[in-house]
């Protein structure tokens, strides 16, 4: 009998144990090929070979586990994760091909991560190969479990990866962790927790449930609760335009993106979709009231580069002058700095050369438009009780009717 022929054999008692012709059909080679130690190539080489020794028993007693639904995985001791192999046992869950997206999206980043942390990292997947990839990154990874980090400490040794281990809580690591870094840390905070929902457990299959460490399947409120305490404790540890990657659930695309959006300091990027086209990996930035973007958020800003059309009446370095769209008066023009200023709150010693260039354009301005000696008004509005509603300092400069006082 052949290798070949005795690999059918099992695979047909694995088919028979209610694993898919295919499944049955791929767990038996793997387990052959565990037995011989060889790869994939050696195996098409040689399968013809008659089978010798005690290979028959051998197979026999890892398709009996395989038989009972044991992953393919824990019982070789093994699963590879981004081209490289990855030893795992039953504390850790098994890496799996969508969580590769994780790494696809952390390589993508215009500027690598200097500092990365993979929370809840169980076989170390992400952490080991983020820090081989990224290597100028410091990579630090954490889990709850005790034994999972002694598989993932490993990992990184076999694998040759410098990675710094901590033990702790999932949500709680930002927090709880005594020795924790300052806050705005990270540059990259990536996650792959338990996000089944408790009440879907009896639709999972065997080899999951009844193999998998429950502490990284499930979590509570329909699974998110994990997810939402990496949301909510992410804006306080990444550092300014840090990013955060989590892997989620099918389903959960809309209900994350919610939360993110009602999270202060956290800006929702994308969902990107996994392989199959489910949403998986949640990636969102943190954002931050200093750094916010001029170009994107200030009306005004778009005025001064050009991006929304104004009637400009004047530009120079440092100032630009245009008519209001909602005029007020015959005339009424707006007198703004170029650079970014939100309020009077925010002006500073260096901006007192600014102001007198705004009031003194303004009188220009209103002089050659035939109101210098007749008169005219200007007004900065401070914040929205004053009716501040554009939030870049603007000279309101008004001319052409009957001035009363107080203005308004
Ligand atoms: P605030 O109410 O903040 O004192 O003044 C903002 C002024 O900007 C208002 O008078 C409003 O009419 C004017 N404004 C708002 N949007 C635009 C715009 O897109 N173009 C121009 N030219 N003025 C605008
Ligand atoms: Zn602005």
């Amino acid at each position: 009998m052949t290798l070949r022929d005795r690999v059918a054999a099992a695979a047909a008692r694995l088919e028979s144990a209610g694993l898919t012709r295919e499944e049955a059909a791929r767990s038996a080679e793997v387990l052959a090929r565990a037995v011989l130690g060889w790869s994939a190539a050696d195996w098409i080489a040689r399968s013809r070979d008659p089978a010798f020794g005690d290979f028959g028993d051998r197979l026999d007693r890892l398709i009996d586990r395989r038989a009972r639904h044991e992953p393919v995985a824990y019982i070789t001791g093994e699963r590879e994760f981004y081209g490289r192999p990855f030893h795992v046992t039953s504390d850790v869950l098994i890496p799996r091909p969508e969580t590769e997206l994780i790494v696809d999206v952390a390589l993508q980043m215009p500027t690598p991560p200097a500092v990365v942390i993979d929370v809840g990292t169980g076989s170390g997947c992400l952490a080991v190969t983020l820090a081989l990839e990224i290597p100028s990154a410091r990579v630090i990874a954490t889990d709850i479990s005790a034994a999972a980090l002694a598989v993932a400490r490993a990992n990184a040794i076999r694998l040759g990866a410098a990675v710094e281990f901590q033990e702790n809580d999932l949500g709680g690591h930002f927090t709880k962790n005594v020795k924790r870094p300052p806050r705005s840390f990270y540059d990259l905070i990536v996650a792959n927790p338990p996000y089944i929902d408790p009440a879907d457990r009896s639709s999972l299959p065997p080899d999951v449930v009844d193999y998998e460490p429950a502490v990284a399947l499930f979590a509570g409120e329909h699974g998110l609760a994990l997810i939402r305490a990496l949301i909510e404790s992410a804006p306080a540890a990444l550092a300014d335009e840090g990013t955060l990657l989590i892997e989620i659930g099918m389903g959960q695309a809309e209900a994350v993106r919610a939360m993110v959006e009602r999270t202060a300091g956290l800006a929702f990027v994308e969902i990107r979709p996994d392989l199959r086209g489910i949403p998986r990996v949640l990636v969102a930035r943190a954002r931050s009231e200093r750094t916010h973007n001029l170009a994107m958020d200030c009306l005004f800003c778009k005025i001064i580069t050009g991006q929304i059309p104004a009637g400009k009446v004047y530009e120079d370095a440092r100032l630009m002058a245009f008519t209001d769209i909602n005029p007020q008066a015959p005339m009424h023009l707006l007198v703004v700095p170029k650079e970014h200023i939100p309020t009077l709150n925010d002006l500073d010693a260096k901006h007192d050369a600014l102001m007198g260039e705004m009031l003194r354009r303004a009188a220009a301005l209103a002089a050659d438009r035939g109101y210098g000696a007749s008169g005219f008004r200007t007004v900065f509005n401070c914040n929205a009780d004053a009716g501040q509603t554009v939030f870049h300092l603007h000279l309101h400069v008004l001319g052409g009717r009957r001035m009363t006082w107080p203005p308004g």
